[in-house]
């Protein structure tokens, strides 16, 4: 696929351009203050770099989802907080209309290596259209564009592939180029063998990503809630476990083309209740009984897949093995992380909100390979779906 040749901010010249960078700055606020500033910092290695090369950088971001300009979605506090980070003056361009003339006086007065942040795109309600009146607008600030944006390159608007149209050269900054590297190269030319771990809540939610890895992958473990529709689809009962009914033939066309690649739990951690403290107990395969339900998978399973994980090379993880926000059903996930972060010379890739959340509960972030930052990105990467916000962007 096209999508992993994409030029980079080391393919083009920057020196005394204006380079316009689609970051996401989409940062948790919490009475006008940035909680948790992981976003901004991500966007550093980008920007530093364009400000040691002697760029202009003009940032730009959507922060929350506004329906026109709105107070509490300003992007000031980024800048102020983005200004400490870097060391050095970020002009923070107060702009009703995003790229109205404040933006516009900004952006000429710059020098080389100076840093301007836009106000928040969705202050101008066209950005999510990807309309054209205002994708010309962003360009004419740019002579390069930088897209480095990867939890909206799943949507087509403005800022990240309208603009695009306009500008000469549009090409990918450091975070999308990870994203690249490791989540396209996992799926698209991995190191083999490559074991895909699907696991939350739901098949239907989860149906593209299956269909899609299940002929890339050599072997496919399947945990969680999505787990029980297909054990009902083998003839067993499932108790109050989570069933989707309207899926249990798919399940079954699943496994019958997927073979002994598909691998199923082989035993539960089932509870009376949906709750933390509730009464428990682990039953082998088919044993969930009427009135129980399966809330993690049991510990033969996890040896069983830790096992078939021992492995492999490449490793995609997407979907919690259990209801990993209770402790008592959180030890077949957290299972699983560890020995994702034990192998030694094997490529492990996390995507999925949930499943990022996961593994960072379980303090095991820092061990694998990739944590995809897109959510809804890095699900429609593992669909096989073209990303347009990537797209979009110059090939090599
Ligand atoms: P991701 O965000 O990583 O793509 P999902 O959103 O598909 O993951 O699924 C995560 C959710 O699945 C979690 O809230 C978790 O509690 C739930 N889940 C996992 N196993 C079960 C289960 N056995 N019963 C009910 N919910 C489950
Ligand atoms: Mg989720």
């Amino acid at each position: 696929m096209s999508m992993t040749n994409k030029k980079t901010i080391e393919d083009v010249a920057v020196q005394g351009k204006r380079v316009l960078v689609r970051c996401d700055f989409n940062v948790p606020l919490k009475e006008g203050a940035i909680t948790d500033d992981t976003r901004i910092v991500a966007a550093l290695p980008t920007v530093q770099y364009l400000i040691n090369n002697g760029a202009k950088v003009i940032l730009c971001s959507h922060l929350g989802k506004p329906k026109g300009p709105a107070p509490e979605f300003s992007l000031a506090p980024v800048a102020a907080r983005l200004s400490e980070l870097l060391g050095k003056d970020v002009v923070f361009a107060a702009d009703d209309n995003v790229v109205g003339e404040n933006a516009q006086k900004a952006v000429a007065e710059m020098k080389d290596g100076d840093v301007v942040l836009l106000e928040n795109t969705r202050y101008r309600a066209e950005e999510t259209k990807n309309g054209e009146a205002l994708s010309k607008e962003f360009s004419s600030l740019a002579d390069v564009f930088v897209d480095d944006a990867f939890g909206t390159a799943h949507r087509a608007h403005c800022s990240n592939v309208g603009v695009t149209q306009y500008v000469k050269d549009s090409v990918a900054g450091y975070l999308i180029q990870k994203e690249i590297q490791y989540l396209g190269n996992a799926v698209n030319a991995p190191v083999r063998p490559l074991v895909a771990v699907l696991g939350g809540s739901k098949v239907s939610s989860k149906i593209s990503v299956i269909e899609n890895l299940l002929d890339k992958v050599d072997k496919l473990l399947i945990g969680g809630g999505m787990a029980y529709t297909f054990m009902k689809a083998k003839g067993y009962e499932v108790g109050d476990s989570l069933l989707e009914p309207d899926f249990i033939d798919y399940a079954k066309d699943m496994m019958a083309k997927a073979g002994d690649k598909l691998v199923l739990p082989v035993d539960t951690v089932i509870g009376k209740d949906f709750d933390n403290d509730t009464e428990t107990k682990v039953v082998p395969e088919g044993g969930i009984e009427a009135g129980w339900q399966g809330l993690d998978i049991g510990p033969k399973t996890v040896e069983l897949f830790s096992n078939i994980l021992k492995t492999a090379k490449t490793v995609v993880w997407n979907g919690p093995m259990g209801v990993f926000e209770m402790p008592n059903f959180a030890k077949g996930t957290n299972a699983i992380a560890q020995v994702l972060a034990t192998l030694e010379d094997a490529t492990t890739v996390i995507g999925g909100g949930d499943s990022v959340a996961a593994v960072n509960q379980a303090g095991l972030g820092d061990k694998m390979t990739h944590i995809s930052t897109g959510g809804g990105a890095s699900l429609e990467y593992l669909e096989g779906k073209d990303l347009p916000g990537i797209a979009a962007l110059n090939d090599k």
